[in-house]
C-alpha cells in the first residue's frame, strides 16, 4: 500500500464558491493542503503574496514555464495561472493530500500528467445564483463579471469529465461532501 498523499483537482466556475469550500476543508482535515498557485493577475484587496497566490510578473511566469517548474498552467481571462511543481511533489511524498484549485484547462492538463488524480467539480446551484454571488462578492468590475459568466457557461459543459460533481448550495454541506470523497480515496486499494 502506498503511504503517499493523493492529488485532488477541484474546479468549477468563478463564483461557485470553490475557495470558501476549500478553506472549510483545510480547517476540518489537517492531512490536506492547498497548493498555492502562481499568477500574473493583480492581488485583490486582502490577498497576501504566498498565501492566496504567488503574484508574479509575466516575465517571471515565462521563466517558470521554461525551467519546467510548473505542473500545469493556463491562461484565464487575460492572466496566467500555474501550479508550482516542487511543493506538490514534496507534500505528496510526505503523505499529505494536495488540492489543486484550478480551472478546467488545468484539470485537463493534470489528467494527462497525473492520471491518478481525483477530480471534483463544484457547481453553483444555478447560473442566476452564480451571477448574484459574483456581483455581491464585489471583487471584479462589471466587464470582468460578464467575461467570467460567459466562461462559466462553457465550463459547466465540462463537468462530465470530472470524477465527481458536488453542488454548492451551502458551504458547510458542500465541504462535508467533498471531504467524504477525500476520505474515501484514502482507502482505495488500486491507485
Ligand atoms: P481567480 O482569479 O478567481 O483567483 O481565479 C481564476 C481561475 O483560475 C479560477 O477558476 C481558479 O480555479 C483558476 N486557477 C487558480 N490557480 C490556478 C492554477 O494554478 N492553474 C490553473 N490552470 N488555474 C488556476
Amino acid at each position: 500500500m502506498s503511504n503517499k498523499g493523493n492529488l485532488f483537482v477541484i474546479s468549477g466556475p468563478s463564483g461557485a464558491g470553490k475557495g470558501t469550500v476549500v478553506k472549510e476543508i483545510l480547517k476540518r482535515d489537517e492531512k490536506v493542503m492547498l497548493s498555492v498557485s502562481a499568477t500574473t493577475r493583480s492581488p485583490r484587496e486582502g490577498e497576501v503574496d504566498g498565501r492566496e497566490y504567488y503574484f508574479i510578473s509575466k516575465e517571471k511566469f515565462e521563466d517558470l514555464i521554461k525551467s519546467n517548474g510548473l505542473l500545469e498552467y493556463a491562461g484565464y481571462c487575460d492572466n496566467f495561472y500555474g501550479t508550482p511543481k516542487q511543493a506538490v511533489e514534496d507534500n505528496l511524498e510526505k503523505g499529505i493530500d494536495v488540492i489543486l484549485e484550478i480551472d478546467i484547462q488545468g484539470g485537463e492538463s493534470i489528467r494527462k500528467v497525473a492520471p491518478h488524480a481525483v477530480s471534483i467539480f463544484i457547481a453553483p446551484p444555478s447560473m442566476e445564483e452564480l451571477r448574484k454571488r459574483l456581483v455581491s462578492r464585489g471583487t471584479e468590475a462589471e466587464n470582468v463579471i460578464e467575461k467570467r459568466l460567459k466562461k462559466a457557461e462553457l465550463e459547466m459543459q465540462e463537468s462530465s469529465k470530472y470524477d465527481y460533481l458536488v453542488v454548492n448550495n451551502n458551504v458547510e454541506q458542500c465541504a462535508e461532501n467533498v471531504l467524504c470523497i477525500i476520505k474515501s480515496e484514502r482507502f482505495r486499494v488500486n491507485k
